[in-house]
């Protein structure tokens, strides 16, 4: 199949299993001139399993301004290119966004050819809200730096995604106990879709406490999800049935006064208060 002059492709590659690259990326990754990848070596294991011979050249955190402008000058040239990463998408904390924004400010066609992520595919199994939530990357390896980004969570009601690498898993979720309190809940997805996949929830305490019991258990690849805090309610939020404000206020005073005042605030009719306040009244004593 021939593609649109100059266009960029953004592959997802599978984050474990292969048999999760689609179809469509499969046939992407042999159609076009060249594949711009992470890490070359890594990547040329995925395309022998596929049978694929198409040229690579590196795009990493190292050269990615460098090879940004070569690859631009390829595309305006009418090559085709497709973008992976070791694992999962593209860009997400992994290289690419220069090159995506270059090829986009300079008109080029950009297509997603999506698939597999780790983040994704951690809110997808962990029984955390994913309607809304923050996706926060790697968080930092300095511990002050790791521990204020956390704390900066402590009022956040979204679910908080995170990358971790198994040898600082340990200390962040130290961390977390320490800045957000043992009792905030976690879940944490390990090696998923791999042979050792594993994803256990429960407190911060909880999971700090089962990581440090077996060494196993600190090994591989894991993304860390944070629950967020329950939202706080502001005084203009909290709304009160009738009944409720009758009750507190014949707390306080008459039946014909707790009909008026509640008349006052809810702009009900005080006749109709009145009579509830009477039933009220009545059912109290
Ligand atoms: N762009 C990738 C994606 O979309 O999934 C993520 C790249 S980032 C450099 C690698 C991190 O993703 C790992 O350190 C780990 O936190 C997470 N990760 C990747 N594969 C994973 C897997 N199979 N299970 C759990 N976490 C994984």
């Amino acid at each position: 199949m021939s593609h649109p002059s100059g266009c960029l492709y953004v592959v997802a590659t599978p984050i474990g299993n292969l048999e999760d690259l689609s179809a469509r990326a499969r046939r992407i990754l042999g159609e076009v001139d060249l594949i711009a990848a992470e890490d070359t070596r890594h990547s040329a294991r995925l395309l022998q399993h596929l049978g694929l011979h198409t040229r690579m050249v590196s795009l990493h955190q190292h050269n990615e301004s460098a090879q940004t402008v070569e690859l631009l000058e390829r595309l305006q040239r009418g090559q085709s290119i497709a973008l992976i990463s070791d694992a999962g998408t593209p860009l997400l904390s992994d290289p690419g966004f220069e090159l995506v924004r270059a090829a986009r400010a300079a008109g080029l066609p950009v297509y997603a050819v999506p698939g597999p992520s780790a983040l994704v595919a951690a809110l997808s199994v962990a029984g955390l809200p994913a309607d809304r939530f923050v996706f926060e990357g790697f968080l930092p390896h300095k511990p002050a730096a790791r521990r204020r980004v956390l704390e900066g969570f402590a009022r956040e009601t979204r679910t908080v995604v995170c990358y971790e690498s198994s040898h600082r898993i340990a200390e962040a979720l130290d961390d977390v106990v320490a800045a957000l309190g043992g009792e905030r809940r976690l879940a944490l997805a390990r090696e998923l879709t791999k042979i050792h996949e594993q994803v256990v929830a429960g407190t911060a305490a909880e999971l700090r406490d089962w990581l440090a019991a077996d060494a196993d258990r600190s090994l591989g690849e894991f993304v860390l999800l944070i629950a967020g805090a329950p939202e706080q309610r502001h005084a203009d939020q909290i709304t009160v049935t009738v009944d409720d404000l009758l009750k507190a206020l014949l707390g306080a005073m008459s039946v014909s006064e707790a009909a008026r005042v509640a008349a006052g605030l809810s702009g009900l009719k005080k006749n109709a208060l009145y009579e509830r306040a009477l039933q009220l009244q009545a059912q109290k004593s």
